[in-house]
């Protein structure tokens, strides 16, 4: 892993991204956020899962409205994503929101992007400048890679908000290809001071995109760049959260929750541990505190394989047992494989 590069850090209500603050996790709501209630509802479940961040869009002007009514019901900051229509963004800041996500470039009279960033700079709102690969600007220089291309755009827009004076400011420069994406955001880390969220935009349906994901946000973050990451999902944003979180664990930056060791089964295995696992994970999954458990796949190799798990159970044929640190403590019939471990996993906490 490289030394974290150290940005400049900014504050979205009481969450800091950047400096040395830890790599924050952050998701986008699919509701229809003029749907108050539904929205609430969607960010708080995503609070459960560990989001510490969230971001709605606001397509008119009800749905900026609407931010007064989310704002009371949710406990993480708000960040408003607005395009092209810069009344929306004073609206929003207006109604509460405590950062903006916009195209400053999309947003065609200078006096209407500095009205933004005046109003952004009372409020001590942070504007992410968030680029994407598929809508860029145009170039007249042809010899640009899309991400020379993402880094051009990007430092024309960090420069027109340092001109109004504005510098809580976060930049994003999103690709579905993913050494597009690390290359944008390699080069940009080395021109400008300011944090960086870190995603691949588009990522597609869970199986593909939390890899495609996993590689672009986890190959930026071990070269030590990146201070919050979205993991973008065609899927319910907690798996966003959930696969962000385990993106941060696999690479020891930050720990919540449980971990879960389960082996892939082999011949020796007489239980259905795919179906086990499934379960076990799901019942883990908003368990904030600690805990490494297995589920493995035989009595023979199970809990010497996973012995380092703090609880976990090998499967047998029948029978099962539940081991702590490798050491046997249960012999368990199959019937009551889940419910045994799960409740050998609460003991522990
Ligand atoms: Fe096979 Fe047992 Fe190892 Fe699982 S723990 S892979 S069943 S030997």
């Amino acid at each position: 892993m490289n030394t974290r590069r150290i940005s400049k850090p900014v504050r979205i209500g009481d969450v800091v991204i950047g400096g040395d603050a830890p790599v924050v996790v952050q998701s986008m709501t699919c509701t229809d956020t003029r749907d108050a209630k539904a929205t609430i509802d969607q960010v708080k479940e995503l609070e459960e899962y560990g989001c510490e961040l969230v971001r709605v869009a606001v397509p008119d002007a009800e749905a900026a409205r609407a931010i007064v009514d989310i704002k009371k019901g949710i406990s993480i900051p708000l960040v408003a994503d607005i395009h092209f229509d810069y009344r929306l963004a004073l609206a929003s800041l207006e109604s509460g929101a405590d950062a903006l996500r916009l195209n400053p470039g999309n947003i065609a009279e200078p006096e209407k992007v500095k009205a933004v960033a005046l109003a952004a700079k009372e409020r001590r709102a942070p504007i992410r400048i968030g680029l994407n690969a598929g809508s860029l600007p145009k170039t007249d220089n042809p010899d640009l890679t899309v991400a020379e291309r993402m880094v051009a755009a990007a430092l024309e827009q960090v420069r027109l908000l340092e001109s109004l004076d504005f510098d809580l400011i976060k930049v994003s420069l999103k690709a579905f290809d993913v050494p597009t994406t690390i290359d944008a955001y390699q080069a940009i880390a080395e021109k400008i001071p300011y944090p960086l969220h870190i995603g691949v935009t588009e990522a597609g349906t869970p199986r593909a995109g939390v890899i495609r994901s996993a590689v672009g946000i986890g190959t930026l973050l071990s070269l030590g760049v990146g201070d919050t990451i979205r993991v973008s999902l065609t899927a319910h944003p907690r798996e966003e959260v959930v696969a962000a979180w385990e993106i941060l664990k696999s690479l020891d930056l930050r720990q919540r929750g449980p971990v879960l060791v389960s082996c892939p089964t082999c011949g020796r295995t007489e239980a259905d541990v795919f179906t086990l696992a499934a379960q076990v994970e799901e019942r883990l999954a908003k368990i904030d505190r600690p805990v490494k458990v297995a589920v493995m796949g035989c009595v023979v190799n199970g809990p010497g394989e996973a012995k380092d798990a703090d609880v976990g159970i090998a499967c047998g044929k029948g029978r099962g047992v539940i081991f702590k640190k490798g050491e046997k403590v249960a012999v368990v019939p199959e019937k009551d494989y889940l419910t045994a471990l799960m409740k050998a996993v609460e003991e522990l906490l």
